[in-house]
């Protein structure tokens, strides 16, 4: 996918790292920056929650190519775990067919909102080996243990944190902090013989009716999930990673775990943490579990624009959770029509202003309401009347489909 050109470039970009709790600058290495978001679990349809995750991602894939730099975006799918084999166990289903159609609604959705595709998506499912790889490693480092589980021969491996030394860095939450989330977020701390509650599994020995590959050097069995994104960061990649981003649920356990496994193979994970806050419905967070979700394919087939629901997420900043309303939609809505009617009028006022007023609220901490109060302005100026530059409105119009990846 190619972005429209236009005149000059964007600077650096500077954004939020949760792990040093301050703004940093993503420079790159030798031109290149690289990126590795936390994908789906694919057992449900996208809710406006993860449209905003990877809309965000997105935006700072744009900033950093407009600042100048090549991009190596990975993404992965988690396409075996617990959640989805327990929905297909539910509904009867093949569990690899469940995956296979909701990635492709997933990729549909993000498609129509205007998301370009990372270089490479990659499934747990095809990464078996550089997983188990990985897992030896921890073994072969001696940072691991096994416990004998029920109804399996082999052992399940669990991570021993008190080896960890940095463990803790990334979230720099406190112990009860963790202890409340841990059973919640995939964690198992009321397994009997762990050495300590919060030590993550990296493998599971194989259970009967549950997928299991036989890797050289392990019990047959499958990855636990940290472990499958620092292998596959790390392969397709190279560590440390330059963003490793994601929602603001996988600060703790998910990425706090990935860095102590990778940290425990003796390498850096990440320069920079990003994470999404989270969008909540009516106070609350939207989740699966909850059952509170606003989905992008129903917003879509009531018929509203893509672009608008874009619109909707990019009128809130990636670091401040936030509540879906239906009002602010109604205000994405019709802010779209706004756009589209200043972008209509054969002469407008300049837009080299109005570009540069978006790169720089872009490259300060992904500042997308002031850049979208940047556009508001200009329409709002171009529909008044009044001569202007005829070039104007084409120009914008393909600056926002570059820099914002809005499309009208
Ligand atoms: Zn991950």
């Amino acid at each position: 996918m190619t972005l429209p050109a236009i005149p000059g470039h964007g600077s650096t970009l500077v954004v939020h790292d949760t792990a040093s709790g301050e703004r940093v600058p993503v420079s790159g290495r030798d031109g290149t920056a690289t990126m590795y978001v936390c994908g789906i679990t694919p057992y449900d349809a996208t809710h406006l929650g993860h449209a905003a995750t990877y809309v965000t991602f997105d935006l700072v894939g744009r900033a950093l190519r407009d600042a100048g730099l090549t991009v190596r975006y990975v993404q992965n799918v988690t396409d075996v775990d617990d959640p989805l084999l327990e929905r297909a166990a539910r509904d009867g289903v093949d569990w690899s067919d469940l995956a296979a159609a909701e990635i492709a609604l997933f990729r549909e959705d993000m498609t129509a909102l205007g998301v370009m595709p990372p270089d490479e998506l990659v499934g747990v499912v095809e990464s078996i080996d550089l997983i188990a790889a990985a897992v030896r490693e921890l073994v072969d480092a001696g940072v691991t243990y096994g416990l004998p589980g029920d109804d399996t021969e082999g052992e399940d491996l669990y991570l021993d944190l008190a080896q960890a030394d940095s463990f803790g860095s990334i979230s720099r939450w406190t112990r009860e902090q963790m202890d409340l989330v841990i059973r919640e977020r995939g964690g198992d701390p009321d397994r009997p013989g762990k050495r300590d509650p919060l030590d993550p599994l990296v493998w599971r020995s194989a259970r009967p009716g549950e997928p299991s590959w036989t890797p050289a050097g392990l019990p047959p069995g499958r990855p636990g999930w940290h472990i499958e994104c620092t292998a596959i960061a790390a392969d397709r990649l190279g560590l440390p990673v330059d963003i490793q981003g994601g929602g603001s649920d996988l600060v703790f356990p998910h990425h706090e775990m990935s860095a102590a496994q990778s940290e425990a193979i003796e390498e850096a994970y990440a320069a920079a943490y990003v994470h999404q806050e989270m969008v909540g419905l009516d106070g609350a967070k939207m989740s699966k579990s909850k059952g509170n979700l606003v989905l992008v394919s129903r917003l879509r087939a009531d018929g509203i624009d893509p672009m608008a629901i874009r619109l909707l997420l990019l009128a809130h900043r990636f670091d401040a959770p936030w509540d879906y309303t239906d009002a602010a939609l109604a205000t994405a809505v019709e802010r779209r029509e706004r756009w589209l009617a200043g972008l209509s009028v054969t002469e407008g006022p300049p837009a080299e202003p109005v570009i540069a007023a978006i790169r720089a609220a872009i490259a300060d901490n992904l500042d997308t309401p002031r850049a979208l109060a940047a556009v508001d302005e200009w329409a709002q100026r171009a529909v008044s009347g009044g001569p202007g530059d005829p070039a104007a409105p084409g120009l914008l119009a393909r600056a926002l489909d570059r820099l914002l990846g809005i499309r009208l």
